[in-house]
């Protein structure tokens, strides 16, 4: 049964009240896994993708399947590094399952959106990140309200006391890293990204 405080003071009991959340399946949304996030209280960056894939909901934990492979490859980190840097959160955080043609996977509705952003918010008061990287165009969108994302890979913007530096979705199914142009610019935002993990962890 979905539990929605009114307030939240730890991001443990965040965490522990989003992880049994079924508000979308509640609401009549077919849903195929539990909630999956992963991150602790202390960590200054805050990484949103769009969903997790069927691996990421068998396994609930976030990017394990290959798109995750080519983000941390992208982001030049191994997956100890990557996991203790970020907080991985998405705009919905169940499983929607195949899109109904076949080809990949559905792409959770606004309605699903809208119920999911409360976990968002509420992650996002309690972290304070330094830095947010929205990774795909509906998290682009949903953050920062830019749908092009030759508009803004390769660009940082600032939200609330947060750098936010999108980068393209990892997914194979995305050709738009290919373009020799798109490819200088996420390899820009690739850096700027490592940078500011480096101004977070702080000298060696
Ligand atoms: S997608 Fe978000 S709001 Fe919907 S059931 Fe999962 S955790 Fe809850």
């Amino acid at each position: 049964m979905t539990r929605r405080r009114s307030s939240y003071r730890s991001l443990r009991s965040l965490q522990g009240d989003n992880a049994v959340c079924r508000a979308c399946a509640e609401a009549g949304y077919p849903l195929e896994s539990l909630p999956v996030l992963e991150g602790r209280p202390g960590q200054r960056a805050y990484l949103l993708g769009q969903a997790p894939g069927v691996v990421e909901g068998e396994e609930r934990r976030p990017w394990r399947g290959r798109a995750g492979r080519t983000l941390r490859r992208w982001l030049s980190l191994d997956e100890d590094a990557f996991y203790a840097a970020f907080y991985c959160a998405s705009i919905t955080r169940c499983y929607p399952g195949r899109h109904p043609s076949g080809r990949g996977d559905r792409t959770p509705t606004l309605r699903e959106q809208e119920l999911c952003a409360f976990w968002r918010e509420w992650e996002l008061r309690l972290l304070r990140p330094r830095l947010i990287v929205p990774v795909g165009g509906l998290a682009i969108r949903r953050l920062l309200g830019i749908d092009s994302l030759g508009e803004c890979i390769g660009k940082s913007y600032t939200l609330d006391e947060a750098i936010v530096v999108p980068l393209p979705h990892p997914s194979g199914a995305s050709s738009w890293p290919n373009d020799p142009v798109n490819r200088a610019r996420l390899g820009k935002a690739a850096h700027h990204v490592r940078r500011e993990l480096e101004l977070i962890a702080g000298p060696p």
